[in-house]
């Protein structure tokens, strides 16, 4: 039991990964500074666990600490088809789980109302007046409100559309100079796509070292062995790099579906990140969503301070209806494999300006943009998803 710490704090933080430690970022930046917050997460962060990508126009809030960033970026599709596609007024970014640790923490702690404590969350609940949490070192009250990012729902109702977006990925490093810096790969579909959504992407850190990722969207896991023999195919035949070290190993799971999430449990719970059903349900990409939900976020509970009255989700953190719809269409097509994904993304890619698909992607064009970039792909499977998402609205 943690004897020294004080039980009650105006925000408990539960999680301090990606979302947690980004949200304490934006609230040390806020009005409420000066608010008690508890952090709380298992691990000591340290480990480069993560690496996370981007795109975006101008500067990141961690700017500083971005590892590598692009103006162009590979595309290897269906029948041959090869572009190196210019992405204008974005570049691709890559921010290591290691640097987003280490810039974040140490400033977080330097601010006396900010306290980090590592212990094992059991369980979280609220009345009206306070939440509590219970962990493995303790009680712990929020006043205001837990932000839980550790409660991540199974999604595995039958009803809505769930994919896994899995991978597992290598950094590894040549004697040889190989990888062009200045050119990495966002899609590679040139592999085996086994009725399934599968590609690798390949970004490099300098001429001899990259990170080679095998990633597939599916409703399945593999075995272990799988993902490794996938990736040493890859580098063996397509990259034709045969003397090779493994210097780092990355794998994760997210999910990908349209299945509703409770973002509000109980008046002093909101729940963020994957846990908030924050993840772009057909790309899995949830980096840039979440800074963006959390500064609304913050902004949000800033104005309820100045205004002296209880906060009110003015930003619908999630996908608007049109937008949500095209996800669950786009799932339903790659689900009922109605049109092989590596032809989708080719035709996405191939008509389009890509900057416009990247926008699109992070649901920042207009519907009449949408309708324009869906006719680059045939229309017969996407009525049939249509079809498909809307009978299951029905039951
Ligand atoms: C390897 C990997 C790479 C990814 N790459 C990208 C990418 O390139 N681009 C992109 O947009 N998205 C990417 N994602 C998806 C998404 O951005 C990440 O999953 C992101 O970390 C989600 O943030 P989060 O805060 O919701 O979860 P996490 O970052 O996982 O944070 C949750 C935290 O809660 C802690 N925790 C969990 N349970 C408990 C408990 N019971 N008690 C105490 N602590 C607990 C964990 O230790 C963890 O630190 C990636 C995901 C993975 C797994």
């Amino acid at each position: 039991m943690n004897q020294n710490l004080p039980n009650t704090y105006q925000y408990i933080i539960a999680g301090g990964g990606m979302a947690g430690l980004s949200l304490a970022f934006y609230l040390n930046k806020s009005l409420l500074k000066n608010e008690s917050i508890l952090i709380i997460d298992r691990d000591v962060k340290q480990a480069n666990d993560h690496t996370w990508c981007f795109w975006e126009q101008g500067n990141s809030p961690f700017e500083e600490i971005i590892y590598r960033k692009w103006k162009g970026l590979w595309f290897y599709g269906h029948q041959d088809f090869a572009s190196f596609l210019n992405i204008e007024e974005y570049f691709y970014k890559m921010l290591r789980g290691e640097d987003f640790y280490q810039y974040l923490i140490p400033q977080l702690k330097k601010n006396p109302n900010i306290t980090f404590l590592q212990a094992d969350i059991e369980y979280i609940e609220s009345t009206v007046d306070e939440a509590t949490v219970m962990t493995n070192q303790g009680v712990f009250k929020a006043k205001a409100f837990v932000f839980d990012s550790i409660k991540v729902s199974k999604f595995n109702q039958a009803k809505y559309h769930n994919m896994l977006q899995h991978f597992k990925g290598w950094v590894i490093e040549t004697s040889q100079a190989i990888f062009k810096p200045e050119e990495p790969t966002l899609f590679d579909f040139r592999i085996e796509q086994q009725n399934e959504c599968r590609f690798v992407y390949v970004l490099p850190h300098s001429e001899t070292k990259a990170l080679i990722e095998f990633t597939i969207f599916s409703d399945n896991l593999l075995d272990e062995a799988s993902y490794n023999d996938a990736l040493k195919q890859y580098i063996q035949e397509i990259l034709k790099i045969e003397d090779y070290q493994i210097t780092e190993i990355e794998s994760g799971v997210i999910p990908m579906s349209d299945e509703p999430q409770v973002i509000s449990p109980s008046p002093k719970v909101i729940r963020i990140g994957t846990a908030g059903g924050y993840v772009k349900a057909s790309t899995g990409y949830s980096f840039q969503r979440t800074q963006r939900f959390l500064q609304q976020l913050v902004q949000d509970l800033e104005e309820a301070k100045r205004k002296n009255i209880p906060l009110t989700f003015k930003g619908n953190f999630c996908s608007n209806t049109w937008k949500a719809l095209l996800d669950s269409i786009l799932l339903n097509v790659m689900l009922h494999k109605r049109m092989p994904a590596d032809e989708i993304f080719t035709k996405l890619f191939k008509y389009n300006r890509p900057a416009d698909v990247l926008k699109f992607l992070d649901e920042d064009t207009s519907m009449l943009k949408d309708i324009s970039i869906m006719q680059s792909v045939p229309p017969f499977p996407f009525i049939l998803g249509l079809k498909g998402v809307l009978l299951s609205k029905l039951y």
